[in-house]
């Protein structure tokens, strides 16, 4: 019996619409904190800013866009992509791959190489800002500069709306159309690939199960158990890191 590293290598050989979904945990090894590892979770240290509070007072507002600029934050800008992005660009770039569907903010996976139409973001991104009324972009150096001078954000210049960075917060809708765009890819894929998630939160959490439904493999690659562990083909209690750097001869 080959061993699991082996047997994912030969479903990702068998396979031709590959999805990867990732989350948190394939950019650990960059130096990014996930939300729920225990002990270096980011949520054992800070209480997220909700969507509504956000919008209701300007203090929530201040206190969202300081943690944003702090420095401890900003390192983030310097993160680089590990072996778990550059594995999956590579077998994007061979053409195995149908696309990302990430929970992730740090456009790493566009960093790697994943070209940004192949990539799709459920919680947003993380490198710019966008008004919530009129969705005008702005850049966070701007920004962050403005925030400086005046110890605040200023409203749109287009619309007057609020602006926020490109995430998805607690309490926030999901975006429609990466949705729409995710379940596109999930009901046509042969392999679904789980990376780094904890696939604790849903919606998100629901797409592995599309999967397996629509009757695509399921392999999940991530530290610690998870709760879909019991229906998928293959689980893999790994680093993400050495296994696709293994995997792929990334090494
Ligand atoms: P999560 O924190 O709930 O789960 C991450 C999982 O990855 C954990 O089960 C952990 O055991 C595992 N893990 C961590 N490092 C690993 C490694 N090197 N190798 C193997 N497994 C590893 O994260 P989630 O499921 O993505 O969901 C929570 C939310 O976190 C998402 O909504 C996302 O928006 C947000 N988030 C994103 C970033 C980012 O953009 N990098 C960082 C923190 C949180």
């Amino acid at each position: 019996m080959a061993n699991p590293v082996e047997q994912f290598r030969t479903m990702i050989d068998g396979a031709s619409r590959i999805v990867f979904f990732t989350g948190a945990g394939i950019s650990t090894e960059s130096g990014i904190p996930d939300f729920r590892s225990p002990g270096t979770g980011l949520w054992n240290k800070i209480k997220p800013i909700e969507f509504d509070d956000f919008i209701a007072s300007e203090e929530h507002r201040h206190e969202y866009w300081s943690r944003h600029f702090s420095s401890k934050d900003t390192t983030w800008a310097d993160a680089k992509p590990n072996r778990g992005h550059l594995g999956i660009a590579k077998l994007v770039d061979e053409g195995n791959s149908t696309g990302v569907i990430t929970q992730n903010i740090d456009n790493l996976h566009q960093d790697a190489g994943v070209p940004d139409d192949l990539v799709v973001e459920l919680h947003g991104n993380r490198a710019y800002a966008k008004c919530l009324t009129c969705g005008a972009r702005y850049e966070l150096d701007d920004l962050k500069a403005q925030f400086e001078r005046d110890d605040a954000v200023p409203p749109c210049r287009i619309c007057g709306g609020i602006i926020k960075t490109a995430t998805i917060s607690f309490g926030q809708a999901m975006p429609e159309e990466e949705m729409q765009r995710a379940q596109n890819l999930t009901m046509e894929c042969d392999l679904f690939v789980v990376v780094g998630s904890s696939l604790v939160v849903y919606p998100a959490a629901g797409f592995p199960q599309i999967a397996k439904r629509m009757g695509a493999e399921l392999v999940i690659l991530n530290r610690e158990p998870t709760p879909l562990d019991p229906i998928a083909d293959l689980v893999l209690h790994e680093e993400i890191g050495p296994t696709m750097g293994y995997l792929l001869d990334l090494n």
